[in-house]
């Protein structure tokens, strides 16, 4: 697939994600798992603590790099000389948001392609925002992010019960 582009929120990166970046790995030339800066969201973690986690985990993939970016994904796509956006589809939820999105991002970009990857039955119910509120009740969440991930929780939600004392 030339360069792909793989584009989210991870906030924080699962292993839903990782599965797709795995499997997109495999797929393309180079990888450039792209975290959307997002200031309207108000993500939990911050956009550097997003790109390190990634950084740590994709380590292993030689041809995966982390990035973040704000604005339109088929710009910085372009910026970097990529023709495939990778999107992951974990049930038919997700299917009319991403219908749009590809098609808009065709609209805007044509040169551009949206390649979707199902996820893995395993990772199909897993999402940042399910994982986040089960650590937040002190669930054991190894089974759903990588180890740097669960320990990077573990201590935002101690740091944050310790704020409200
Ligand atoms: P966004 O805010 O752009 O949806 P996310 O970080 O939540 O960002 O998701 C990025 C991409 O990864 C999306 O294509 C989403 O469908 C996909 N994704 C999210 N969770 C999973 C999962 N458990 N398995 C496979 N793909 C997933």
């Amino acid at each position: 697939m030339g360069i792909a582009v793989y584009p989210g929120s991870f906030d924080p990166v699962t292993n839903g994600h990782l599965d797709i970046i795995k499997r997109a790995a495999r797929i393309s030339d180079s990888l450039i798992v792209a975290v959307l800066i997002n200031s309207a969201k108000k993500p939990f973690f911050t956009t550097e603590e997003r790109v390190e986690m990634l950084r740590e985990c994709c380590a292993p993939f030689k041809n995966v790099t982390v990035e973040s970016f704000d604005g339109l994904t088929v710009d910085f796509a372009k910026k970097h000389h990529a023709s495939v956006l990778v999107r992951g589809l974990r049930a038919v939820s997700d299917f009319e948001n991403e219908l749009q999105l590809a098609q808009i991002n065709h609209a805007l970009m044509p040169g551009i392609e949206t390649v979707f990857l199902t996820t893995g039955l395993r990772w199909g119910y897993l999402s940042s925002t399910v994982v986040k509120e089960a650590a937040r009740y002190g669930s054991d969440v190894s089974r759903f992010v990588p180890h740097n991930v669960e320990l990077k929780l573990k201590a935002r939600f101690e740091e944050l019960k310790g704020e409200v004392k």
